[in-house]
């Protein structure tokens, strides 16, 4: 079996579902009391988080080209950055080792290539819906990534840094969420994605108005698939959920 290296603690609330996914999935698909060989190098976000806030991208390109190459010395076979946002900084990371990067993005544009899907809805941080590398990587596929309004923008995400990456749940922001999500479908939004790897805390991506593509699972199942050698299936049973 491939080691997986993740890079996390971006937040770690997200770093938990990865962990557990990927062990899931291994267990799943080898049986008995198998488990994922993980390396996992946790950072500490508030660092991350103050270079995000000054846009000192290439201060954190190092510091994440740093992570990654102590996990390739530590034997990785691949890396995943376990947060979209930073993948802003995927190319400097890639370029920094000799092993796979695999990318969120990619990975989660290929699966809602597989379903049909053209004009999604991303749900996200401020950072990933506006500076535009997304969106761009996600054109490469054809995929036609849509962002919520202005306000909307702030409200995920206040959502995402002040609740979810805090250890918060709350009711009220689901609605909240639900209700963005109903706007894009009025407005011909075709799928949504959760596109920030905490979303999967507030949304289950089966119980939405458009079917819902949750970017930790496919990343994690991308992980093990590339673990174990498998096909692009075992992405799907290491917990690509996707509305019917
Ligand atoms: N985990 C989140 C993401 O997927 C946000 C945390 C961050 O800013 O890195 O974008």
């Amino acid at each position: 079996m491939r080691k997986i290296g993740l890079i996390g603690g971006m937040s770690f609330e997200s770093s938990v579902v990865y962990y557990r996914m990927v062990n899931e999935a291994v267990r799943a698909h080898l049986g008995g009391l198998h488990s994922a060989e993980v390396l996992l190098h946790s950072v500490d976000f508030q660092s991350i988080v103050d270079l995000q806030m000054a846009g000192r991208w290439t201060d954190a390109a190092q510091r994440l080209a740093d992570v990654a190459r102590a996990l390739e010395a530590a034997g990785a076979d691949c890396v995943l950055i376990c947060t979209n946002t930073m993948h802003l900084v995927a190319e400097e990371v890639q370029a920094a080792i000799g092993i796979p990067l695999i990318n969120i993005i990619d990975e989660t544009a290929q699966a809602m290539s597989a379903a049909g899907i053209r004009r999604p809805l991303l749900l996200a941080t401020r950072y990933t819906m506006e500076h535009g590398f997304y969106a761009e990587r996600m054109a490469g596929h054809g995929i036609d990534v849509m962002v919520p309004s202005v306000e909307d923008r702030t409200l995920v995400h206040d959502v995402i840094f002040k609740e979810l990456c805090a250890g918060h749940v709350l009711d009220a922001s689901r609605a909240a969420l639900h209700a963005v999500i109903a706007k894009a479908k009025a407005q011909g939004a075709d799928a949504v994605i959760l596109g920030c790897t905490e979303i999967c805390l507030i949304l289950d991506p089966d119980a939405l108005a458009l079917p819902g593509f949750d970017s930790t699972a496919i990343h994690a199942g991308a992980a093990v698939a590339f673990a174990l050698d498998a096909s692009a299936e075992l992405k799907t049973e290491a917990g690509c959920r996707q509305a019917a």
